[in-house]
């Protein structure tokens, strides 16, 4: 039976340009496999619910810097580490404020839509932005990084790229581009939005300067929190750094109330405390299966839904020696628009994304976040899919066999 649907189109919302609806739900069982929010435990969600508690006093302080240190086991780092209230841009844009002086030379090495939008910001923020682009469904290869380090008339300040390239499902290299930027004097500073908790990403390790990384997408937690750690290389920097574009999302703003208001409000302004409750006991989740352990989970929910999904004859859109184990992009099927796909879905409380820009309509995404990995959940995405598709009267090559799928 087909669940009761509660999605609207909310009036004046025009359909995006992949005609997704525009919709709200008070429907429990909703499927999230969108690149984020992802959805989460039951424990983490009641977490959310809990009565309101000042953002401030020793009870609250204790269990904020607790949050900051289960951050800095997902991001295998010693570094500092703040929290700062908003989206994942939120921390992007306080990266680039603190740490770019007026007209830095920034190099941002690119391959999708995140990419250019790290060029966009940085650009935002008065910088000299050179763009080494690759082409979609491609990686980043480090060894033309480095060539146009070496080739370039003046050094470069930072570089600045896209571990998860979510518009794509492609992951980046970052070692050997940390490398090559610490090579020649460059600070690097990494978007890890998306792939934080679900790929690898030892940050002290492999030179990451400024690492920025989120709480809704593969840490399953509520959005309202992103995360930024601080290299020392960094705050040599950003102490140098004569120009200031922002107050909030200035980072020295940030170290001074930690180190001021230490005892009773180490943040500058109001912190969604709730949030802070839920997040907690989502990482805390993580790290009792083990990171590691949900690092391979996670890359196996993907392998599973490649493999059902080729079987069904769609296309993968990245070659899978550099697919994403956060985000599978796959061509949509020549016989079922991807609108017409993702609405069959929606009736059953089934969320994908589709492409973005030029993508848009030639591939749909699905997320590997939090619940979606669960085998469950991914079985019932690709009968879905299997279902659509007999819908529409395509001949699916064979009936996906789901115990198959898991290598
Ligand atoms: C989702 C995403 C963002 C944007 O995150 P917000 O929390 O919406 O600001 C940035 N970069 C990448 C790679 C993403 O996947």
């Amino acid at each position: 039976m087909v669940p009761r649907v509660f999605f609207r189109t909310l009036l004046g919302c025009r359909p995006s340009p992949a005609g997704e609806e525009h919709w709200l739900s008070d429907e429990p069982d909703i499927h999230l496999f969108i690149p984020g929010p992802a959805g989460s435990t039951p424990e983490v969600i009641a977490a959310t619910g809990r009565p309101m508690v000042p953002h401030y006093g020793g009870r609250f302080v204790a269990a904020y810097n607790r949050c900051i240190d289960l951050f800095k086991a997902v991001f295998q780092t010693e570094n500092d580490l703040f929290l700062i209230v908003g989206p994942g841009t939120a921390s992007l844009d306080a990266a680039l404020s603190s740490a770019l002086p007026d007209g830095a030379r920034v190099l941002v090495p690119s391959n999708g839509y995140f990419g250019q939008r790290m060029a966009e910001m940085a650009n935002a923020h008065r910088a000299e932005v050179e763009v080494v682009e690759f082409p979609l469904g491609e990686a980043i290869d480090p060894e033309a990084v480095r060539h146009h380090l070496e080739t370039a008339g003046a050094p470069y300040d930072a570089v600045a790229w896209v571990h998860h390239e979510t518009s794509t499902g492609v992951l980046n290299p970052i070692e050997p581009v940390a490398a090559a930027a610490k090579d020649h004097g460059a600070l690097t500073i990494l978007d890890a939005v998306a792939s934080l908790g679900g790929a690898d990403l030892p940050v002290d390790a492999w030179g990451i300067d400024l690492c920025v990384g989120v709480a809704n997408k593969c840490l399953a937690a509520p959005p309202g929190i992103s995360a930024i750690s601080v290299s020392s290389a960094a705050w040599s920097v950003i102490d140098a750094n004569p120009s200031s574009r922002s107050w909030y999302l200035d980072l020295r703003t940030w170290r001074r109330y930690r180190e001021d208001w230490a005892a009773w409000h180490p943040f500058p302004t109001t912190v969604a405390s709730n949030t802070i409750e839920a997040i907690s006991t989502s990482i805390e989740q993580i790290l009792e299966e083990g990171l590691d352990a949900r690092i391979r989970r996670t890359a196996e929910a993907a392998a599973a839904v490649r493999s059902g999904l080729r079987r069904l004859g769609f296309e993968m859109f990245a070659p899978d020696d550099i697919a994403s184990p956060v985000t599978t992009a796959a061509y949509a099927h020549p016989e079922l628009p991807v609108v017409e796909m993702q609405r069959f879905l929606m009736e059953r409380l089934i969320f994908i994304s589709g492409g973005l820009d030029d993508l848009a309509g030639r591939i749909f995404r699905i997320g590997h976040m939090g619940r979606s990995i669960e085998r469950t959940e991914v079985e019932l995405l690709l009968g879905t899919i299997e279902e659509a598709l007999r819908d529409a009267g395509v001949a699916v090559p064979e009936r996906v066999d789901l115990e198959s799928i898991w290598a």
